[in-house]
Order: structure tokens, then sequence, then C-alpha cells
């Protein structure tokens, strides 16, 4: 089902009016993790006045340690709802466990399959019984087929509003948190009919290289972006401060995809 030769043509997600998949492209921004309510009024407000469409925001977090910040939880779901009611945005944000889908379903408009769980597969099966929007990361020693295949998992339960993400694979490279495969935007899209989304700040790990590494995504056909935002990312309660844009950055960033956007 997630194959070209079965659908030739693109699959475009229409949420509350917002198209993503075609020649459209979608910005997501936010925060790793929702830390408060003033915290995602605050972001969703900028992110919205720089023309993004989605507020991205962690309320469960698959943190590597288990002593590590895990997210504030199904509290955090109705902050980031409150914040995507009043500024107009749509909202995206992680479920871990077939148990919570239907809850973080309510509250949000996309759901969001982090690269540790892009196997898990009774949670793909749970997104297959429902027709909430899910963006489906790659895992970060996943091959294109074992994407499509995870995807797969997902339409023939009988949803089929799949997005794929790039969001880096695990190299020997060690400067950079993940290598963001560029060449997996092109090449999925050959493939699949399915949106493809590219997340360059997991995919770098290094604020300095976001900017450019959306653009190249851009460049490369994405059919949008996630990009992590904070408005005081040094003292982010996760780790992925180091990674999140200023809010200058991406106002900026922004502004410059417009510019590149028709040239494409
Ligand atoms: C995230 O988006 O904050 C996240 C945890 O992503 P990934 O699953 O790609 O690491
Ligand atoms: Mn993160």
């Amino acid at each position: 089902l997630a194959s070209r030769d079965f659908q030739p043509n693109d699959t475009i997600i229409d949420i509350k009016g917002v198209k993503i998949g075609g020649d459209n492209l979608v910005i997501m921004g936010g925060p790793c993790a929702v830390e408060s309510a003033e915290q995602m009024d605050e972001i969703a407000a900028i992110v919205k006045a720089a023309g993004g469409q989605v507020l991205r925001g962690g309320a469960f977090k698959p943190r590597t340690g288990p002593y590590s910040f895990q997210g504030v939880g199904v509290e955090g779901l109705e902050m980031m709802a409150e914040a995507g009611r009043k500024h107009g945005l749509l909202t995206i944000t992680e479920v871990m466990t077939p148990e919570y889908v239907d809850v973080i379903a309510e509250h949000a408009d996309i759901l969001q399959i982090g690269t540790r769980n892009m196997q898990n597969f009774d949670l793909l099966r749970k997104l297959g019984e429902i027709d909430t929007p899910v963006l489906l990361k790659r895992g970060f020693s996943a091959t294109y087929d074992e994407l499509l295949n995870a995807a797969e998992y997902i339409l023939a339960g009988g949803n089929p509003n799949v997005m794929l993400c790039e969001r880096g694979i695990r190299t020997f490279e060690t400067y950079t948190r993940n290598t963001l495969d560029l060449t997996a935007i092109p090449v999925l899209q050959q493939l699949s009919h399915l949106p493809v989304i590219s997340d360059p700040s997991h995919g770098t790990g290094r604020r300095e290289l976001v900017e450019t590494m959306s653009k190249a995504s851009v460049a490369a056909g994405a059919n949008g972006l996630i990009v992590e935002m904070h408005t005081d990312p040094d003292n982010s309660m996760t780790g992925d401060g180091v990674q999140s844009l200023f809010p200058d950055q991406f106002t900026s960033l922004l502004q410059d995809i417009e510019k590149l956007a028709p040239l494409l």
C-alpha cells in the first residue's frame, strides 16, 4: 500500500485545511519537550508569526536513560492543545505505547512515532485502527525498506494518513549526533507516494547545522520540516537544547525557505 506502484499519485493529507504532501511545504516547529503552558504559548506565537503551520512538543519523552526527565505527560497534552487552538496551529506530539494512542489522539492533530519505536509493531497496529495522521520517524538503523514496511503496518490496518520522516541515522561519524540521510528524501518519494518530512534537528544534533540542512532538505524535495526551537535552549529540560534554534533563527530560516521554495 505504501508503494508508488500501488498508488502513483502523491498522498495529500488534509488536516483542518493544511495540506501535507504534493507541492506543499509544511513547517513544524517547537521545543523538544513540553515544559509549561507559558512556554508553549510563547513558542506557538513565534511559530505562527514565522509562518509555520504545526506546533511540535513532546509530552512523553523516550529518553536514553531512565533517570532523565521523562516529559510532563497528559497535562502537557492539554498545554499544547491549548496553545495550538489559541494561535491557530496544528499540533504534533509523540506516542510511545499503544495504551496512550487514544488519549493522545484526542489532544493532538498528528501523532509522532519516534525513531526508537519505528518497529514497535503493537503500536503500529494500534495506529492503523484510527485515522489520525501519523508522522513515522525512520529508525536510526533502519533501511528504507524497513521504514516502508513499518508504514505498511499502519496503512494495512486502515489508516491512510502516514508521513515518513528522515531524522538521521547512526554512522561511524561522531561529530554530529546522527547523519541526516538526504538521499532518503528522493528515494522514499520514488518508492512511495507518502509525504516525506525532514528533521534536521535530530539529524545533526547541532544548532549551527540546522539552517543549512533545512535548506538542503527542501532542495532535495522534502514535503516539510520538523525543527526544534526553544526560547531558552541552554536551559531546556532535555539535552536537545544544543540542537534547538533560537526564535530569531527559526524566523529567519522560514523567510529564507519562502524565497527558496519557488525556485525548486
Ligand atoms: C523528538 O522529536 O524529540 C525525538 C525524540 O525524536 P527521535 O525519535 O527522532 O529521536
Ligand atoms: Mn528532541
